[in-house]
């Protein structure tokens, strides 16, 4: 149990003058599926008793929650691998403060979890998706699995999700074939899609610029093949995307442009990874200890000290167009997207 004792309330603000209000949460480092830009094909995955509890998770944003973060997002590895992770929604939703609580999964796991999910009081889903073909799915993901995903997001809007975003990652060479299907689909289905640029945090560390295919250059090819994409003026300046609306109304397509066009300026988030460790950036190669601080019998002042002190270290930007810039020593899974 975390310590009742009064803590500083003042809102989490960086040596640049941004203020945090944004959690991500890695609740594990394991998944179903091996997508090559993320996860090696063999992995050591973190002991069960390394990794952050419900109860310890939940101490962590109560206290975050105290100097003003209202969002969580929760993501690993992949969440809904983690047993009982309706649980972990329903005690985030009890935190005061708290607005908004979004997962990021693959949504292989969905359709059999999308009504407790619902039920526990999770507000929005984002659903990874790089391509509609099957043959294509297992050569990223290099596992089966696209007809779990599409039978997910039946489900999860079934049960009454709405605003559900598909992430697609753009990856040259394989993108390009998947632009036009993609975008339909979404459309038809009334989901948002949102094309995120490759970045160098793949398990395998085989990241080339050359593979990167920028946002600009998907959406020359949307507005060509399906319809004209007009800028929005309602972009939210700490969001990442970059968003994008359809000419004749018919939804909207965002960019996460984080290599071609980094977006650190507004970053709001910090990250707590699956084996308790505070990350001020993705792309950060220090890292702040707080499940021992949390096993430790610290009190929440304590804690919330240490992860001030990790946001102050916090970078004017994270860096990967720089000639000196090194790759953090973790891959996606394990930070958490
Ligand atoms: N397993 C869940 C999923 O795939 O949605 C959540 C975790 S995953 C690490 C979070 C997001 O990161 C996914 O949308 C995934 O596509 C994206 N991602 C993983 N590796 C990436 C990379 N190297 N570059 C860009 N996005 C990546
Ligand atoms: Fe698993 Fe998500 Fe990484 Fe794909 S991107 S390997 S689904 S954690």
């Amino acid at each position: 149990m975390g310590s009742q004792t009064a803590i500083d309330t003042a809102p989490l603000i960086d040596s640049f003058g941004r203020v945090h209000k944004n959690l991500r949460i890695s609740v594990t480092d394991r998944c179903n599926i091996r997508c090559f830009y993320c996860m090696p094909e063999t992995v050591e995955f973190l002991p069960h008793k390394d990794i952050l509890s419900f109860e310890e998770i939940a101490r962590v944003v109560r206290v975050v929650a105290a100097a003003g973060v209202d969002r969580v997002r929760i993501t690993g590895g992949e969440p809904l691998v983690r047993s009982q992770l309706h649980k972990l929604v329903g005690m985030v939703r009890a935190v005061e403060g708290i607005k908004d609580i979004a997962i990021t999964t693959n949504g292989i796991l969905l359709e059999d979890q999308a009504q407790r999910l619902k039920d526990a009081g999770l507000d929005r889903l984002n659903i990874s998706l790089d391509t509609l073909d099957p043959k294509m799915y297992e050569k990223i993901a290099r596992r089966k699995g696209l007809e779990k995903v599409l039978k997910g997001i039946v489900q999860a809007q079934e049960v009454g999700f709405k605003d559900i975003r598909l992430n697609a990652v753009a990856l040259a060479g394989i993108t390009e074939t998947e632009i036009v299907p993609l975008a339909l689909f979404a459309r038809q289905n009334d989901l948002t899609l949102r094309f995120i640029e490759f970045m160098p945090l793949d398990g395998d560390q085989a990241w080339q610029t050359d593979q990167v295919i920028s946002g600009e250059t998907i959406r020359g090819v949307i507005s060509e093949k399906v319809c004209e994409l007009l800028p929005t003026k309602e972009t939210v300046r700490s969001q990442p995307a970059v968003d994008f609306r359809y000419a004749d109304g018919q939804g909207s397509v965002g960019f996460i442009n984080s290599v071609s066009s980094p977006f650190c300026g507004a970053c709001d988030r910090l990250r707590i990874t699956a084996d308790g460790r505070l990350r001020n950036c993705l792309f950060g190669t220090e890292e702040w200890n707080l499940i021992d601080t949390l096993r430790s019998g610290a009190n929440d002042q304590t804690l919330l000290e240490i992860i001030r002190s990790g946001i102050l270290k916090k970078k004017a930007g994270h860096g990967t167009d720089d000639v000196e810039f090194k790759r953090p020593g973790r891959a996606m899974y394990q930070i958490g997207g």
